[in-house]
C-alpha cells in the first residue's frame, strides 16, 4: 500500500544532501572536536564550520550558538539555567512569564521549578486564535520577572506569536526601570524556522531554541542561540545544567555530536534558502485542501486556531470533524499519516493542553486531527487526501 506522511511538525525525512554532508564525519572525520591532534583538529574545524553557517542564518557571533541533544534540551537549558544563574546571586523568588500553550519541554520544565520553589510562573492564557493575551502580559510583568519564554510558532495549530509586540512591551518595561538584564525573552523556534524571518538581530530575542529534525537535518540535535554569550553588561545571565568537560562555552558539556551538527547547519542552510518559495506554495496547498473538504457534501469541520494567512504557519491543518471518532487511526489504516497534537503528547492520550487553552471542549480536543504539510507534499496528495476524507467522513 502506498503510504503519504502529513506529519512534518513532529518530523522531517532528512534531505538527501544533509546525509551527504554528515557522512565523512562517521568514518574519516572521527575525532574528538577536542582532541590536540590533527583528527580532533578536523573534527573541530567542521563543528567551527558549522556553528558559523548558522550563525550567519540568524545574524549572530558563531560563540552564541549553544549546541544540544535536542530542542528540548535547549528549552531546559534556557529555562533552569537562566533561573539557576539568578539564584546563585539572589533569594527573591523569580517570575517566569510563559503560555499555556508552550511545548511540553517548557512547561513540563516550568512546573518542576515552580514544585521545587526555584520560581512562581505564569502561565498566560490564549485567544480562540492561540495569540497571547498582550493586556495580561503587560499586567504580569513585574519587578521579579527573569524570564520570558513564548513560543514563535505553535506545534499543534501553527499559532505565530506577536514577538515584536511582545518584545516592545519588555523593551518599555525595561526601560521605565532602567533594568539592562531582566526580563529576558526566550522564544521556541522549532516549528518557525522553516517559514519564519529567524534574524535574532530584528527579532531582539535573548535566547532562541531551534531543533534539526523539524528542518529536514537529523534527529538527536538542537542549539540554544544565547545572546552575547550569556552576558549583559559583563554580567552572566545563564548557567549551564549539564557541566563535565566545558564545551560550547562552558554552557553543555559533552563532546559534540559532529555530523549532527554538520547535518544540521546544512539543513538549516536548505531551509533558509527554500522559506520564501515554501511559504507561498504551502499557503496555496492550506487553502486549496481546506477548499477540497468544504466541497465533501455533508461534511462539517470546524479549522481550530488562527485562519489561513499571517498569523498560522503555511503547513499546519488542526480541524475538527463533528463525531468522527478515531480519525487517526482510520487515516493511517488507509495509508495516511496525521496525528492527534504533538507527537510527544500522543503517548499520554490526553487531550491537547493547546486546544483546551483555545477553548475546544475535551471531546473536541481529543477528536480533532493535526495536518502538517512538508516539501514533498503535492497537490496530488492532498487530492489523495481529501478522496479518503470523503470515504471516511
Ligand atoms: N518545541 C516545539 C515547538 C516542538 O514542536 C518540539 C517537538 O515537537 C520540541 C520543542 C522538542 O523538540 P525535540 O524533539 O528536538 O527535543
Amino acid at each position: 500500500m502506498k503510504r503519504f506522511y502529513f506529519d512534518h511538525a513532529a518530523a522531517t525525512p532528512m534531505d538527501p544532501r544533509v546525509v551527504k554532508a554528515m557522512s565523512p564525519y562517521y568514518f574519516d572525520i572521527f575525532g574528538n572536536p577536542g582532541s590536540i591532534h590533527k583528527f580532533g583538529q578536523e573534527a573541530s574545524a567542521a563543528v567551527f564550520k558549522a556553528r558559523n553557517k548558522i550563525s550567519k542564518l540568524l545574524n549572530c557571533d558563531y560563540r552564541e550558538i549553544i549546541f544540544t541533544g535536542s530542542a528540548t534540551e535547549a528549552n531546559n537549558l534556557a529555562i533552569r539555567g537562566v533561573v539557576k544563574k539568578f539564584k546563585e546571586r539572589s533569594k527573591e523568588l523569580p517570575r517566569i512569564i510563559t503560555s499555556q500553550i508552550e511545548h511540553e519541554s517548557i512547561l513540563e520544565v516550568c512546573r518542576e521549578v515552580e514544585k521545587e520553589g526555584l520560581a512562581e510562573v505564569i502561565y498566560l492564557p490564549v485567544s480562540k486564535e492561540g495569540q497571547v493575551d498582550l493586556k495580561k502580559f503587560k499586567a504580569v510583568l513585574n519587578e521579579r520577572t527573569i524570564l520570558v519564554s513564548i513560543m514563535y510558532a505553535n506545534n499543534e495549530i501553527g499559532s505565530i506569536q506577536l514577538i515584536g509586540k511582545i518584545l516592545g512591551i519588555i523593551a518599555n518595561y525595561k526601560q521605565e526601570r532602567s533594568s539592562s538584564i531582566f526580563p529576558l525573552f526566550h522564544t521556541d523556534a522549532v516549528q518557525a524556522f522553516n517559514y519564519l524571518n529567524c534574524d535574532v538581530k530584528e527579532l531582539g530575542v535573548d535566547m532562541m531554541t531551534l531543533s534539526s529534525q523539524k528542518i529536514y537535518g537529523p534527529k538527536g540535535v538542537g542549539f540554544l542561540y544565547v545572546k552575547n554569550f550569556g552576558s549583559i553588561e559583563g554580567e552572566k545571565f545563564i548557567s549551564p545544567i549539564i557541566i563535565g568537560g566545558g564545551q560550547e562555552e562552558g554552557l553543555r558539556s559533552g563532546t559534540e555530536n559532529v555530523a549532527g551538527i554538520v547535518g544540521m547547519s546544512e539543513a538549516a542552510q536548505i531551509s533558509f534558502d527554500l522559506r520564501k518559495k515554501e511559504c507561498q506554495r504551502l499557503y496555496g496547498l492550506q487553502s486549496y485542501f481546506l477548499d477540497g473538504l468544504r466541497s465533501i457534501k455533508r461534511s462539517s469541520f470546524v479549522l481550530n486556531g488562527p485562519k489561513i494567512g499571517d498569523c498560522r504557519l503555511p503547513n499546519n491543518i488542526n480541524i475538527y470533524f463533528k463525531d468522527k471518532k478515531d480519525l487517526v487511526f482510520k487515516l493511517d489504516f488507509a495509508g495516511f499519516a496525521v496525528s492527534g497534537g504533538s507527537a510527544c503528547s500522543a503517548r499520554l492520550a490526553k487531550p491537547s493542553h493547546v486546544l483546551k487553552a483555545i477553548g475546544c471542549s475535551d471531546k473536541k480536543a481529543s477528536e480533532s486531527i493535526r495536518i502538517s504539510f512538508g516539501r514533498k507534499t503535492s497537490v496530488r496528495e492532498i487530492d489523495r487526501l481529501i478522496s479518503c476524507f470523503k470515504e471516511i467522513v
